[in-house]
């Protein structure tokens, strides 16, 4: 066994000097927070991706609170969402009181499967929060086709998949709302940060609210005097601060090369692994471009004489930052506790039970990447 010097993460983030000037700037100037550099980043967000409106939070998760607010997600309502995510895409719907109805995955992509969809659709639905897992933008015609049908909001969590492209369009320009997650394991970052994009001035509007208290100083409904606001909504303190928005602006720059580079990660690993019998390599669905946020695995068991903990282990102690994404939501006792049962979705459970996640980040050196292919090749007992 060859162990790495250093452990190398399944994620991180890519810090530069610039990046660290932008972030200083802000701190000599007025403004910490409720600034100018948060409209800045917001705009260069919506301009990327080509929407009219992009809104910022503190983070992913309250985006996609935010979302479901804006979507008029309440008790009684059921949301149809993808077992195969982070807990915060279904914990959305649960701070709305809405509910969440996990539908099966499709077991090429690992992405929510429209078909499932379709079969979990009640007069109670009101929406649909399809995951671009790993990067693979989820099926987003079909799903826009379902929702248009059943009359139902479409909101994507691209947590994972900020630059990606679907036919030749990006993710963004697909659903309803579109939220991206700025965490340092995201395509660029913002230590903290969130923001949902959507053309949709009625959505905006609640947005920008519901961040700040549910608090608005324009069309009031009397004229006090200057100091005058009015609260119309419950909303919170779900704010990005200037901050973090000038280290967004900044890495935002970098956007393209990071992409870039982990699409060549991602060609590499699959170069060098598609010879071995007992793995399964990430599929792309025709016409889609991933941003290869994550690169996953799928291990057949009953080839290899190991089990997946025990391979899982074994790259550990080599200090290969091996991963497993994700744990099916429904699984958490949480979930378990509100009467959530296992083996809901066969196929979600199938892919977690033999998902194996390798490290991909835009900041990985070649030997990283051959550090990587020579253990998997090594551990799975391929020896070259
Ligand atoms: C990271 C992530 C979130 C939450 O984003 P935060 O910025 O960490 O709050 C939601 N959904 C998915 C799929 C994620 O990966």
């Amino acid at each position: 066994m060859k162990k790495r010097e250093s452990f190398l993460s399944y994620g991180q983030q890519w810090i530069t000097e610039e990046d660290i000037e932008s972030v200083v700037a802000v701190l000599k100037s007025p403004f910490l927070t409720q600034g100018p550099k948060i409209q800045e980043f917001e705009q260069k967000v919506a301009d990327y991706v080509g929407t009219k409106y992009a809104v910022a939070f503190c983070n992913g998760t309250a985006a996609l609170h935010g979302a479901c607010f804006a979507a008029g997600i309440r008790e009684g309502d059921e949301v149809i969402t993808s077992p195969i995510t982070f807990a915060a895409t279904a914990n959305a719907v649960l701070y709305c009181g809405g509910k969440p109805v996990f539908a099966d995955i499709d077991e090429r992509t690992y992405n929510i499967d429209p078909d499932e969809i379709r079969k979990h659709i009640t007069p109670n639905t009101k929406a649909i929060i399809p995951v671009d897992f790993a990067g693979q933008p989820a099926d987003m015609d079909a799903i826009m086709e379902i929702a248009r049908e059943h009359d139902l909001i479409v909101i994507e969590d691209g947590a994972h998949s900020l630059g990606a492209e679907y036919k030749g369009r990006k993710v963004g320009t697909l659903a309803d709302m579109t939220m991206f997650s700025f965490h340092p394991v995201k395509p660029v970052t913002t230590a903290e940060g969130g923001v949902i994009v959507t053309n949709s001035e009625e959505y905006y509007e609640k947005l920008k609210r519901f961040r700040s208290h549910g608090i608005i100083n324009q069309n009031l409904s009397k004229d006090e005097g200057p100091w005058y606001y009015e609260m119309v909504d419950l909303g919170y303190n779900y704010r990005m601060t200037d901050l973090q928005a000038a280290l967004g602006i900044s890495q935002l720059n970098k956007l393209n090369n990071f992409i870039e580079r982990r699409r060549e990660i991602a060609h590499l690993y699959n170069e060098a692994l598609k010879t071995i019998d007992a793995v399964i390599l990430p599929y792309q669905l025709e016409g889609v471009r991933s941003g290869w946020h994550l690169y996953m695995l799928q291990l057949k068991l009953d080839k290899l004489k190991r089990s997946r903990k025990a391979i899982f282990d074994r790259l550990r102690a080599e200090n290969i930052g091996v991963h497993v994404h994700y744990i099916p939501v429904y699984w958490h006792p949480y979930y378990q506790k509100l009467g959530y049962t296992r083996r809901m979705c066969s196929k979600a459970e199938q892919f977690y039970e033999q998902a194996l996640t390798l490290p991909i980040f835009p900041k990985m050196t070649n030997e990283d990447i051959n550090d990587v292919i020579k253990a998997v090749r090594r551990n799975l007992m391929i020896e070259k």
